[in-house]
Order: C-alpha cells, then sequence, then structure tokens
C-alpha cells in the first residue's frame, strides 16, 4: 500500500481556482478600473432562462445573448451525458459552498441531513426554478439577478440585485453551508434543480414531447406550467432516488474485490454519497468531482468507468472541452433581444431592413423596448428587433414609404442638455453652431455635456442637439471674446476624465468637428431656460382618492439645480414616504427661476411639516427593488409669500 501525496483532485482544483482568478480579474476590472464587466456573459443557467423567454416572448432576458444560450444547452447535453461536471469543476459558487463545508466539517458543526429532513429540504431548489422560470417569462428580466448570491456579490449590489433578497441568499451560502453540508447546492440552487432534471432525463423529454405536442393541437399553454410539471416531477425523482438507470457516459466504479473498505471515499466525497453502498455510483448528487477516486490508496479499487485505472483527470478534461464548444457554439447563431413586427403579412414579404450598430444605448429588454416603442412611431417602419451584445438595432421597414436616412433620422433622439444656469445678471447668451461627427446615442449626448462642463475658458450653459450628418450641436455660451479654434481643439479631445458620485471616470472620445461658427443671433435668458428646463409632474399616495377641496398647494422657488428630472423623483420619492399627506409634487419654469409645487392634504399635513422634508441635507431614495440611496439634497428652495404671486406659468405640465 503506498502513500498518497496527493489526495485530492488536483486537476478540478486547477479548474476551479482558474475560474475564481479569472473572477478576480474582472472584478479588478470591474471595481478598481472601473470597466463595465459583464459577469453573466457565460452563466448557462441564465442562458436557459433567457432560451425559456425566448421560447415564449420572442425576447431575451436582460442582457442575455447566444453565449449564454450556447452555454446553457451544452449544459443540458452534458449533464445527460456526462453528469454535472458545470457544478464540480466550474461554479463559483459550488466552489465557495465546498470550502465552507468543509470548514464546518473541520470544526465539527456541520451536519448531513437525512431521511425526512433531506427529502424535504430538496423541494426548496424546485419552488425557487418554478418561481425564477415564471418572473423571467413575465417580466423578460433575469429574475434570478435579484438574489443570485455570484451576481450580488460580483457586482457590488448593483441595481438589479434586490438588496434582502441577496443578503438571505449569500447567508444561505456562507451559514448554510457552514452548518448544513453543501447546503446551497444540494437544497437551495435553482441551477441544481434544473440540472438533476436534466440528469433524470427521461421525464423532461417525455413532459417536452407531451408539451409540443398540446402546442401543435393548438392548446395555448405557457412554459410556465410545462417548467412547474418538470419541477414537480423532478422533486419526485430527485426523493425517489434514481428510479431510472442514466445515459451518463461515465461513472465512478468501484471494485468490490480489491476495495479494502476503508471508507476514506466515503470521508471524502463532498456530498456525504456514502460510496462504499455502491458498484457504479449512480447518486443524483455525484457531479463527478472524482475525490473519492483521488483519495483512495488502493490500486484498482476505483476509478472513473473502470477501477484499475483511475481516470481522474478525464471529467475535467470533458469540462474543458465542453467550454470550447459552447463558446463556439455561442458564435454561430445570434437570437436577437426583441424581435417585433406590427405591419400585414404583404408587408413582411416586402419589407426591406436598416441595420445600424454601436447604438449603446440599445443594451437590455428595457431599452430594446423602449426603441421599439420609438419606432412603432414611425410611419412605414413595420417591425424592429435589436442585439443588446454589439448594440444592433434592425428595421424592418417598407421601402415605398420610408427610406434608411428617414429611418437613422427617426432613432436619433435630439437632446437638450443643461449644463449650468446663467445668472439674473445675463440677459442673453451666444449661440455657436458645431457640426460634429461620431456624436449618435445618448452616451454621446452625455459624455458632450460633461466635456463642455469642463471648458475653463468660457461657460457653456448648455446645447442641444439636432440631426444632421453631421449632427448639430447648438451651444449656448456667455459672451465674452470667443477663439473658436480652441472650442474645436477642445471638442476633439481624446478623452475625459471626471467624476461622479466621488469616483473618478476616464471615457475615450472621439468627436470630430466638421464646422463651428457664431450666430448672428442670441438667445435671451429667459428663452434658453425655458427651453432647458425638464419639468416634472407626479402624484402619489393615493393623490386619486380625494377630493380636489382637501388639497392645497405649497409653493416654493428653486434655486440651484441641475438634473432638474431625476431629482424631482428623488425628492418625491423620499418626501411621499415620510408624509402620506403629500399626493404630488411638480416643478415648472417661471419667468426667472423654476418653482417646486407640491400638493398635499390639508387634514393629513401642513406647509411647515413639508418645508421641514424638502429642507433636509439629505435625500433618502427607495427604489422598487428595495435598494436605498442617500442623496445630497440638491435643492435649495425659497418660500413664497401668499401676496408675492409670480408670473403665471406658461405651461402648466
Ligand atoms: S474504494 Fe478505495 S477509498 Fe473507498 S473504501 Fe475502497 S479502498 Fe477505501
Ligand atoms: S461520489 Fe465521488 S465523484 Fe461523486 S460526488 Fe462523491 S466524491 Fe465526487
Amino acid at each position: 500500500m503506498k502513500r498518497k501525496l496527493i489526495n485530492f483532485n488536483l486537476f478540478r482544483l486547477l479548474s476551479q481556482l482558474s475560474i475564481l482568478g479569472i473572477l478576480f480579474v474582472l472584478a479588478y476590472d470591474f471595481f478598481i478600473q472601473m470597466n463595465y464587466v459583464d459577469f453573466e456573459a457565460y452563466c448557462p443557467f441564465g442562458g436557459i432562462m433567457a432560451l425559456g423567454s425566448f421560447i415564449e416572448n420572442e425576447s431575451l432576458a436582460c442582457s442575455m445573448t447566444s453565449k449564454q444560450i450556447g452555454m446553457g444547452i451544452i449544459l443540458f447535453v452534458s449533464i445527460i451525458l456526462f453528469s454535472k461536471l458545470f457544478c464540480s469543476n466550474i461554479c463559483p459558487i459550488g466552489t465557495v459552498t465546498e470550502f465552507i463545508s468543509k470548514q464546518g466539517r473541520k470544526l465539527k458543526v456541520n451536519f448531513t441531513p437525512k431521511g425526512i429532513t433531506d427529502k424535504a429540504l430538496r423541494i426548496i431548489k424546485y419552488a425557487l426554478l418554478a418561481i425564477i422560470f415564471y418572473f423571467t417569462l413575465e417580466t423578460s428580466e433575469l429574475f434570478c439577478k435579484k438574489f443570485d448570491p455570484f451576481y450580488a456579490i460580483a457586482t457590488g449590489f448593483n441595481d438589479d440585485v434586490n438588496v434582502w433578497m441577496a443578503i438571505i441568499s449569500i447567508a444561505t451560502v456562507f451559514v448554510g453551508s457552514f452548518f448544513i453540508r453543501m447546503f446551497w447546492c444540494k437544497y437551495a440552487c435553482p441551477l441544481g434543480a434544473l440540472s438533476n432534471i436534466f440528469k433524470n432525463y427521461w421525464a423532461f423529454i417525455i413532459l417536452a414531447f407531451i408539451y409540443v405536442i398540446l402546442l401543435w393541437t393548438g392548446v395555448k399553454l405557457s412554459l410556465f406550467w410545462f417548467v412547474l410539471s418538470i419541477s414537480i416531477i423532478g422533486y419526485i425523482q430527485e426523493i425517489l432516488n434514481n428510479p431510472i438507470e442514466k445515459l451518463q457516459l461515465i461513472k465512478i466504479v468501484r471494485d468490490e474485490e480489491t476495495c479494502i473498505d476503508c471508507k476514506k471515499c466515503d470521508k471524502s466525497c463532498p456530498q456525504g454519497i456514502p460510496v462504499t453502498e455502491y458498484t457504479k455510483v449512480n447518486h443524483i448528487d455525484c457531479n463527478m468531482c472524482g475525490e473519492c477516486v483521488s483519495v483512495c490508496h488502493v490500486k484498482g479499487s476505483i476509478g472513473v468507468n473502470q477501477p484499475k485505472k483511475k481516470l481522474v483527470w478525464l471529467p475535467t478534461l470533458i469540462v474543458a472541452i465542453l467550454l470550447v464548444i459552447g463558446l463556439f457554439l455561442g458564435k454561430q447563431f445570434k437570437l436577437p433581444t426583441v424581435n417585433i413586427f406590427w405591419g400585414d403579412g404583404l408587408q413582411k414579404e416586402y419589407s426591406e431592413t436598416f441595420t445600424m450598430d454601436n447604438l449603446r444605448d440599445v443594451k437590455c429588454y428595457g431599452s430594446s423596448m423602449s426603441f421599439v416603442e420609438q419606432m412603432k412611431q414611425v410611419p412605414g417602419v413595420v417591425g424592429a428587433a435589436t442585439y443588446v451584445d454589439k448594440h444592433r438595432v434592425k428595421v424592418l421597414y417598407d421601402p415605398q414609404r420610408i427610406e434608411p436616412a428617414e429611418i437613422k433620422e427617426a432613432i436619433f433622439n435630439p437632446a437638450k442638455m443643461l449644463n449650468i444656469e446663467p445668472g439674473l445678471d445675463l440677459d442673453s447668451l451666444v449661440i455657436v453652431n458645431v457640426k460634429v461627427n461620431n456624436f449618435f446615442d445618448a452616451y454621446d449626448t452625455y459624455f458632450m455635456n460633461i466635456l463642455l462642463s469642463q471648458y475653463s475658458e468660457h461657460t457653456v450653459f448648455g446645447y442641444e442637439s439636432m440631426y444632421g450628418e453631421p449632427v448639430n450641436l447648438k451651444l449656448f455660451m456667455d459672451q465674452s471674446p470667443l477663439i473658436l479654434n480652441n472650442l474645436k481643439d477642445f471638442i476633439e479631445k481624446d478623452e475625459i476624465i471626471f467624476m461622479e458620485e466621488g469616483i473618478e471616470y476616464t471615457e475615450d472620445l472621439n468627436f470630430e468637428v466638421v464646422s463651428i461658427d457664431l450666430l448672428k443671433e442670441k438667445i435671451s435668458r429667459v428663452d434658453f431656460m425655458l427651453k432647458m428646463f425638464k419639468a416634472y409632474n407626479a402624484t402619489c399616495n393615493n393623490y386619486e382618492n380625494y377630493e380636489q377641496r382637501d388639497i392645497e398647494t405649497f409653493r416654493v422657488k428653486v434655486l440651484g439645480y441641475r438634473k432638474n428630472q431625476q431629482m424631482g423623483a428623488h425628492l418625491r420619492n423620499d418626501i411621499a414616504r415620510n408624509d402620506t399627506g403629500i399626493v404630488r409634487v411638480k416643478t415648472y419654469y417661471a419667468g426667472d427661476y423654476p418653482i417646486a409645487e407640491i400638493e398635499y392634504v390639508n387634514t393629513i399635513t401642513n406647509p411647515e411639516n413639508i418645508w421641514n422634508s424638502i429642507s433636509k441635507d439629505t435625500l433618502t431614495v427607495t427604489y422598487t427593488n428595495g435598494y436605498v440611496q442617500k442623496l445630497k439634497n440638491p435643492f435649495q428652495f425659497e418660500k413664497i409669500r401668499s401676496e408675492e404671486l409670480l408670473i403665471k406659468p406658461e405651461k402648466q405640465h
């Protein structure tokens, strides 16, 4: 009997460490370099969810692409043929769960649920799978992002994450797995549920066949019912533990003749499978990690497919090959994020396609749907599709009614950007007309505004953009003498560095000025502000339930503001949550300055409460996903005396 120097599966460990290494590099890129990183770019579970959403709604879940779907298809095939190799070799949550459970066992606080407790706990992951699928189909957004512990940690709890749900799932991974063996993987992981359904593939295939037949015969049945059925049957199959022999091409096999029953393999199994009770390990939890093989010191007792040769490297090699195939597959086809046609059949036949790339604001399902809505307003356009990975749009149009150049113009969103409010001492501003190339999407609009705000030779109070080739920008500037060439060079800078919420960002720029002219006409300060002001108007706290006679208006001047629309929403979010008597927040521009009107129910609150509320230093904004953000209150207000009636606003919004 030889003593083994390495009694763990080195190949698998290298695979797991490589994945963690890649994630650390990505995290460095994301948190330190501040670059955009798509942490879900290769997530097979996301791919399967997205494929479901595409089949049901003809739309891909937000930011999902064919890459993830390719990985999802490979996952499905690989589980049937080779077991849950993704769990044992790739999944970072699996790696962490295994490590934590091991520490718990070392401290003798980790136990393995058995019997009815084990069977009851296994239902959690199937319930989660059905719930995630339901909401993903409903919203075309990946619902699992809300609480995926990996996604929450990797993105620093970004806006997609529901803070409380994510904290619970992170606690489940860390605390649950510390005390209960592989808690996350065995009991809570929805991908684990899906993997086990695929592992017991017969029920899945039979139900899929029935579902397709029902659809074919005209029965309208949501994909959710199929997923619910496979979840219920998958759970029953799992607790009955392998009623059907699996197709799996690789298995752990043990030779009872040579095995000396030392039970080291039992102890080494991360899943707690009693390996010595099997000659072929076909337990549902076995993910071919190979630890039982690596630990065995008796030649010819246990191995992959044959006890004589251990072949412990084989599962890791297979997973590496499958990854390459998955990536290749993902590149071979492209599924649109949305693909909607609203013309008639004849138009479909004769329509032509206009394609445009690099529209960076088309980046998810929500922005894709906004794009579709925008296109629906354009006469002659009969359909639109988006591909968010390339920020690509394809517009189907009737060539008899519209030209590609007109479609391009319809895609362009003209913008008015206020940089700084001119002082009351300025009667008018000069206008500089700039024709610029490489300017099209909302990101260009945003970065141009930041760039112009940094121009130190003059003050650019704001600008507006109009479609053209090149795009036309009107810059509203102070009246001091201007050297246009300096301004041109400034706009053509290669990069900008700017701060946002205390973080420094660097952005590459590529604007190219074709012409720059000082216009003869000027614009008055008031006209400029009326042009730039983005009014806000929203009700809250069941406004519609109150009679008009119960509602009064508290009116204040707004001093110093910038992103008024968004900030109006933030203000309402804070004050309406804290004071249920506030039923509407509205802003508009009146003469020399903006006004905020706060409508309130006079039996619930009063102007003094409202004044205290709006004058706070900090606003607390609570988002629908539960995320809470504290912001410096950007407004300063001034009370208006009732006798000091202001110029009546020109437009009530
Ligand atoms: S297979 Fe190897 S490790 Fe397991 S009981 Fe037999 S001899 Fe021991
Ligand atoms: S039985 Fe062996 S290969 Fe299967 S999970 Fe346990 S240790 Fe890993």
